[in-house]
């Protein structure tokens, strides 16, 4: 499979479900090691993001949201950028960005432009189950004590060490690489290109009221 082929570039798409936002991640694969963290992450804050939206769809049977964590260096954003929002479940939250044209939620960064951290929802990459085993890998569930019912053999209760100590180095290495730019997320001055919106402690009650 020539799309396999870790000397080339590994494209993939990224489409809001109604298409009017697009764009390309980068997962080439350095030096035989894949571009970012695969998980699935049942934490609550997460299934809120998806509630908030009214996009329970993305989640899975247990309540998981499947992210690939990989840098902003490797997202651009080439059409309906205007659709672009971006949600706080509060003021202290993380940006968990999405579309107004048809609520897909897109990704969570850090609040500051310094993390070179972009967690994409993998129901936005474009992938076939045979690209996503190669590119992304098998995802690690975490944060199972979280789920919704049972979540599947072998998600992490939280986060084991290992998995805590990947995404520190993952970080590290973002960092030395300066991945947190160029980012699509964050303007030259270092401030979110869309006015975060904190949701109401009203609507974040709402929410998890859905949620239980
Ligand atoms: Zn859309
Ligand atoms: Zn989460």
């Amino acid at each position: 499979m020539s799309e396999l082929d870790p000397s080339l570039p590994a494209l993939v798409g990224l489409r809001c479900r109604c298409g009017t936002l697009r764009g390309q991640v980068d997962a080439t694969p350095v030096r035989g090691r894949r571009a970012g963290l695969h998980i699935v992450c049942y934490c609550a804050d997460c299934r809120a993001f998806a509630l908030a939206l009214e996009r329970p769809d993305g989640l899975d049977a247990a309540g998981g949201t499947a992210i690939w964590q990989t840098t902003p260096s490797r997202v651009r954003i080439q059409s309906g950028t205007e659709q672009l929002r971006c949600l706080r479940l509060s003021d202290k939250g993380m940006l968990r960005w999405h579309t107004a044209c048809c609520n897909t939620p897109v990704a969570n960064t850090m609040s500051s432009p310094g993390f070179p951290f972009a967690g994409l929802i993998r129901t936005c990459l474009e992938l076939s189950d045979e690209r996503q085993a190669a590119l992304l890998g098998t995802a690690t569930g975490v944060n199972g004590r979280s789920a919704k019912g049972q979540a599947p053999a072998g998600t992490e209760a939280t986060a084991s060490l290992g998995t805590i100590l990947r995404t520190i180095a993952f970080l590290l290495r973002g960092r030395l690489a300066g991945a947190q730019r160029p980012t699509p997320f964050f303007d030259a001055n270092g401030q979110p290109v869309v006015t975060p919106r904190v949701l109401s402690v009203a609507e974040r009650e709402a929410v998890r009221e859905r949620d239980r």
